[in-house]
Protein backbone atom coordinates (compact mmCIF):
# COMPACT_ATOMS: atom_id res chain seq x y z
CA UNK A 1 0.00 0.00 0.00
CA UNK A 2 1.38 3.56 -1.16
CA UNK A 3 1.65 5.52 2.05
CA UNK A 4 -0.82 8.60 2.63
CA UNK A 5 -1.32 11.39 5.42
CA UNK A 6 -3.85 10.19 7.97
CA UNK A 7 -5.84 12.06 10.80
CA UNK A 8 -5.23 10.34 14.18
CA UNK A 9 -7.73 10.88 16.95
CA UNK A 10 -5.95 9.54 20.34
CA UNK A 11 -8.42 6.98 21.96
CA UNK A 12 -6.07 6.38 24.89
CA UNK A 13 -2.89 7.47 26.87
CA UNK A 14 -0.99 5.15 29.17
CA UNK A 15 2.30 4.66 30.83
CA UNK A 16 4.18 0.68 30.25
CA UNK A 17 6.33 1.50 31.90
CA UNK A 18 8.18 4.44 34.17
CA UNK A 19 9.91 5.78 30.46
CA UNK A 20 7.72 4.64 27.86
CA UNK A 21 4.16 5.59 27.09
CA UNK A 22 1.67 3.65 25.14
CA UNK A 23 -0.82 5.75 22.53
CA UNK A 24 -3.99 4.08 21.01
CA UNK A 25 -5.31 5.94 17.95
CA UNK A 26 -7.29 5.48 15.37
CA UNK A 27 -7.52 7.00 12.01
CA UNK A 28 -9.95 9.18 9.75
CA UNK A 29 -10.10 6.14 6.94
CA UNK A 30 -8.71 3.29 6.51
CA UNK A 31 -5.10 2.49 7.22
CA UNK A 32 -3.41 -0.83 5.87
CA UNK A 33 0.33 -1.96 6.98
CA UNK A 34 1.98 -4.92 7.73
CA UNK A 35 3.28 -6.03 10.74
CA UNK A 36 6.63 -4.70 11.31
CA UNK A 37 6.01 -1.58 9.19
CA UNK A 38 5.90 2.39 10.85
CA UNK A 39 4.10 5.45 10.54
CA UNK A 40 5.88 8.54 10.31
CA UNK A 41 4.51 11.35 12.45
CA UNK A 42 4.09 15.16 12.02
CA UNK A 43 5.64 17.17 14.85
CA UNK A 44 4.46 20.98 14.07
CA UNK A 45 6.52 23.20 14.03
CA UNK A 46 9.23 21.97 16.00
CA UNK A 47 11.73 21.92 13.43
CA UNK A 48 14.25 24.41 12.16
CA UNK A 49 12.68 27.92 10.87
CA UNK A 50 9.24 26.64 12.52
CA UNK A 51 9.11 23.71 9.80
CA UNK A 52 7.33 20.20 10.85
CA UNK A 53 9.49 17.84 11.78
CA UNK A 54 9.32 13.60 11.22
CA UNK A 55 9.29 10.70 13.45
CA UNK A 56 9.17 7.39 12.81
CA UNK A 57 7.51 5.20 15.07
CA UNK A 58 6.63 0.79 14.77
CA UNK A 59 3.58 0.34 14.78
CA UNK A 60 2.87 -2.24 17.58
CA UNK A 61 -0.63 -3.43 17.00
CA UNK A 62 -2.37 -6.14 15.28
CA UNK A 63 -2.38 -5.05 11.31
CA UNK A 64 -6.05 -6.73 11.85
CA UNK A 65 -6.94 -3.91 13.80
CA UNK A 66 -8.73 -0.79 13.18
CA UNK A 67 -7.10 0.65 15.93
CA UNK A 68 -3.16 1.16 16.21
CA UNK A 69 -0.92 1.58 19.02
CA UNK A 70 2.16 2.36 19.69
CA UNK A 71 5.44 2.79 22.50
CA UNK A 72 7.43 5.38 22.88
CA UNK A 73 10.06 5.99 25.19
CA UNK A 74 10.42 9.33 26.14
CA UNK A 75 13.51 11.00 25.34
CA UNK A 76 14.39 14.26 27.31
CA UNK A 77 14.85 17.20 25.32
CA UNK A 78 13.31 15.20 22.41
CA UNK A 79 11.10 17.14 20.13
CA UNK A 80 9.22 14.24 18.87
CA UNK A 81 8.51 12.48 22.41
CA UNK A 82 7.79 15.64 24.09
CA UNK A 83 4.80 16.57 21.18
CA UNK A 84 3.82 12.98 21.37
CA UNK A 85 3.70 12.65 25.28
CA UNK A 86 1.26 15.53 25.80
CA UNK A 87 -1.24 13.98 23.52
CA UNK A 88 -4.88 12.86 24.97
CA UNK A 89 -7.84 11.26 24.25
CA UNK A 90 -9.13 13.32 21.80
CA UNK A 91 -6.55 14.92 20.70
CA UNK A 92 -5.59 14.71 16.86
CA UNK A 93 -1.93 14.31 15.45
CA UNK A 94 -0.95 13.82 11.43
CA UNK A 95 1.14 11.05 10.32
CA UNK A 96 1.74 9.50 6.94
CA UNK A 97 1.91 5.44 6.97
CA UNK A 98 2.46 2.57 6.04
CA UNK A 99 6.46 2.81 5.46
CA UNK A 100 8.44 -0.17 5.45
CA UNK A 101 10.02 -3.20 4.53
CA UNK A 102 10.99 -4.84 7.97
CA UNK A 103 7.90 -7.14 7.56
CA UNK A 104 8.15 -10.97 8.81
CA UNK A 105 8.78 -13.02 5.44
CA UNK A 106 7.98 -16.59 5.67
CA UNK A 107 10.49 -19.52 4.59
CA UNK A 108 9.67 -22.79 4.15
CA UNK A 109 11.47 -25.11 6.83
CA UNK A 110 13.19 -22.10 8.88
CA UNK A 111 13.34 -20.47 12.96
CA UNK A 112 13.43 -17.48 13.34
CA UNK A 113 14.47 -15.35 15.70
CA UNK A 114 13.59 -11.69 16.76
CA UNK A 115 16.01 -9.47 19.02
CA UNK A 116 15.17 -6.15 20.27
CA UNK A 117 16.46 -3.67 22.40
CA UNK A 118 13.71 -1.47 24.41
CA UNK A 119 10.85 -0.35 22.24
CA UNK A 120 12.22 -2.17 19.76
CA UNK A 121 9.93 -4.56 20.71
CA UNK A 122 6.98 -3.13 19.11
CA UNK A 123 7.38 -4.22 15.04
CA UNK A 124 7.81 -7.61 16.68
CA UNK A 125 4.66 -7.48 18.52
CA UNK A 126 2.19 -6.63 15.60
CA UNK A 127 4.29 -9.37 13.18
CA UNK A 128 3.57 -11.66 15.79
CA UNK A 129 0.04 -10.65 16.17
CA UNK A 130 -0.78 -11.15 12.51
CA UNK A 131 -2.64 -12.98 10.49
CA UNK A 132 0.51 -13.23 7.97
CA UNK A 133 2.53 -14.62 10.63
CA UNK A 134 -0.24 -17.14 12.37
CA UNK A 135 -0.80 -18.33 8.62
CA UNK A 136 2.69 -19.21 8.08
CA UNK A 137 4.72 -19.57 11.48
CA UNK A 138 8.40 -20.72 11.51
CA UNK A 139 9.10 -24.09 12.49
CA UNK A 140 10.16 -22.14 15.92
CA UNK A 141 10.38 -18.77 17.34
CA UNK A 142 12.15 -16.98 19.90
CA UNK A 143 12.09 -13.47 20.84
CA UNK A 144 14.93 -11.73 23.03
CA UNK A 145 14.29 -8.60 24.59
CA UNK A 146 17.34 -6.46 26.12
CA UNK A 147 16.22 -3.36 28.13
CA UNK A 148 18.62 -2.39 31.29
CA UNK A 149 16.59 -2.91 34.36
CA UNK A 150 13.51 -4.91 35.06
CA UNK A 151 10.97 -2.05 35.30
CA UNK A 152 12.01 -1.11 31.43
CA UNK A 153 10.32 -4.65 30.53
CA UNK A 154 7.86 -4.41 27.71
CA UNK A 155 4.80 -6.61 27.16
CA UNK A 156 6.21 -9.11 29.50
CA UNK A 157 3.50 -11.00 30.30
CA UNK A 158 1.86 -11.15 27.11
CA UNK A 159 5.03 -12.32 25.36
CA UNK A 160 5.95 -14.53 27.93
CA UNK A 161 2.25 -16.59 27.09
CA UNK A 162 2.45 -16.15 23.38
CA UNK A 163 1.81 -19.45 22.28
CA UNK A 164 4.32 -21.39 20.43
CA UNK A 165 7.20 -18.20 21.23
CA UNK A 166 10.18 -18.76 23.38
CA UNK A 167 10.81 -15.16 24.88
CA UNK A 168 13.14 -14.27 26.74
CA UNK A 169 14.38 -10.86 28.93
CA UNK A 170 18.07 -9.76 29.05
CA UNK A 171 18.67 -7.18 31.57
CA UNK A 172 21.97 -5.63 31.81
CA UNK A 173 21.94 -3.88 35.24
CA UNK A 174 20.02 -6.82 36.96
CA UNK A 175 21.49 -6.64 40.74
CA UNK A 176 20.38 -10.32 40.97
CA UNK A 177 19.13 -13.72 39.48
CA UNK A 178 15.51 -13.48 39.53
CA UNK A 179 15.02 -16.70 37.87
CA UNK A 180 13.02 -15.18 35.17
CA UNK A 181 15.36 -12.79 33.21
CA UNK A 182 18.62 -13.69 31.72
CA UNK A 183 21.76 -11.31 33.79
CA UNK A 184 23.29 -9.28 30.88
CA UNK A 185 23.18 -7.98 27.40
CA UNK A 186 21.29 -9.62 24.82
CA UNK A 187 24.78 -10.07 23.34
CA UNK A 188 25.86 -11.89 26.33
CA UNK A 189 22.87 -14.21 25.98
CA UNK A 190 23.30 -15.31 22.65
CA UNK A 191 27.37 -16.07 23.19
CA UNK A 192 25.77 -18.28 26.04
CA UNK A 193 23.90 -20.47 23.52
CA UNK A 194 25.61 -23.58 22.27
CA UNK A 195 25.91 -25.52 19.12
CA UNK A 196 22.34 -26.84 19.86
CA UNK A 197 20.93 -23.72 18.77
CA UNK A 198 20.11 -23.77 15.25
CA UNK A 199 22.08 -21.29 14.01
CA UNK A 200 22.17 -21.84 10.56
CA UNK A 201 18.68 -22.58 10.18
CA UNK A 202 17.51 -19.46 11.64
CA UNK A 203 16.23 -16.30 10.38
CA UNK A 204 17.25 -12.95 12.50
CA UNK A 205 15.10 -9.93 12.30
CA UNK A 206 16.73 -6.84 14.62
CA UNK A 207 15.54 -3.87 16.39
CA UNK A 208 16.43 -1.21 18.34
CA UNK A 209 19.76 0.38 19.42
CA UNK A 210 21.97 0.65 16.14
CA UNK A 211 25.03 -0.64 18.74
CA UNK A 212 23.28 -3.92 19.48
CA UNK A 213 22.40 -4.17 16.13
CA UNK A 214 26.06 -3.87 15.27
CA UNK A 215 27.26 -6.49 18.03
CA UNK A 216 24.89 -9.17 17.26
CA UNK A 217 25.33 -8.79 13.06
CA UNK A 218 28.99 -9.21 14.10
CA UNK A 219 28.43 -12.76 16.46
CA UNK A 220 25.74 -14.24 14.07
CA UNK A 221 28.24 -13.53 11.10
CA UNK A 222 31.20 -15.22 12.96
CA UNK A 223 28.47 -17.69 13.49
CA UNK A 224 28.36 -18.45 9.90
CA UNK A 225 25.07 -16.87 9.95
CA UNK A 226 24.29 -15.43 5.85
CA UNK A 227 23.50 -11.76 5.31
CA UNK A 228 20.45 -12.87 3.92
CA UNK A 229 19.34 -14.09 6.95
CA UNK A 230 19.70 -10.98 9.01
CA UNK A 231 17.05 -8.41 8.81
CA UNK A 232 17.14 -4.93 10.82
CA UNK A 233 15.48 -1.60 11.86
CA UNK A 234 17.85 0.45 13.41
CA UNK A 235 15.88 3.22 15.44
CA UNK A 236 18.68 5.18 16.63
CA UNK A 237 23.13 5.09 16.78
C1 LIG B 1 11.81 3.00 11.54
C2 LIG B 1 11.87 3.56 12.95
C3 LIG B 1 10.91 3.17 13.88
C4 LIG B 1 10.95 3.69 15.17
N1 LIG B 1 10.03 3.26 16.08
C5 LIG B 1 10.09 3.69 17.35
C6 LIG B 1 9.17 3.18 18.33
O1 LIG B 1 8.28 2.35 18.04
N2 LIG B 1 9.27 3.66 19.60
C7 LIG B 1 10.24 4.58 19.95
O2 LIG B 1 10.30 4.96 21.14
N3 LIG B 1 11.14 5.05 19.05
C8 LIG B 1 11.06 4.66 17.76
N4 LIG B 1 11.94 5.17 16.84
C9 LIG B 1 12.79 6.31 17.22
C10 LIG B 1 12.01 7.62 16.93
O3 LIG B 1 11.83 7.80 15.54
C11 LIG B 1 12.71 8.89 17.44
O4 LIG B 1 14.03 8.90 16.99
C12 LIG B 1 12.69 8.97 18.97
O5 LIG B 1 11.37 8.95 19.48
C13 LIG B 1 13.38 10.26 19.44
O6 LIG B 1 12.75 11.37 18.83
P1 LIG B 1 12.80 12.81 19.52
O7 LIG B 1 12.41 13.81 18.49
O8 LIG B 1 12.03 12.81 20.80
O9 LIG B 1 14.32 12.98 19.94
P2 LIG B 1 15.59 13.25 18.99
O10 LIG B 1 16.09 14.60 19.29
O11 LIG B 1 15.28 12.92 17.58
O12 LIG B 1 16.55 12.11 19.55
C14 LIG B 1 17.42 12.31 20.61
C15 LIG B 1 18.21 11.04 20.93
O13 LIG B 1 17.37 10.09 21.57
C16 LIG B 1 17.90 8.79 21.46
N5 LIG B 1 16.80 7.86 21.09
C17 LIG B 1 16.05 7.87 19.97
N6 LIG B 1 15.12 6.89 20.01
C18 LIG B 1 15.30 6.25 21.17
C19 LIG B 1 14.64 5.12 21.78
N7 LIG B 1 13.60 4.48 21.20
N8 LIG B 1 15.11 4.71 22.99
C20 LIG B 1 16.14 5.35 23.58
N9 LIG B 1 16.78 6.42 23.06
C21 LIG B 1 16.38 6.86 21.87
C22 LIG B 1 18.99 8.89 20.42
O14 LIG B 1 20.24 8.87 21.06
C23 LIG B 1 18.73 10.20 19.75
O15 LIG B 1 19.89 10.71 19.16
C24 LIG B 1 11.94 4.63 15.55
C25 LIG B 1 12.92 5.02 14.60
C26 LIG B 1 12.88 4.50 13.32
C27 LIG B 1 13.95 4.91 12.34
Amino acid sequence: MKAAEFVCKVESFRMLTPTVFEITFNTDRLLHFQGGQFISIIIPGAGPNGRDLRRAYSIASSPERDSFELCIKVVEGGPGTQYLYKLRPGDAFRGIAPYGDFIYKPKLGRHACFIATGTGIAPFRSILLSQNYRSNPPVKASCLLGVRTEAELLYDLELRNFSGLNFITAVSQGTESNGKDFNGRVTHYLQHLGDNFPWLETEYYLCGHGGMITEVKALLTKKGVSKNSLHQEVYYK
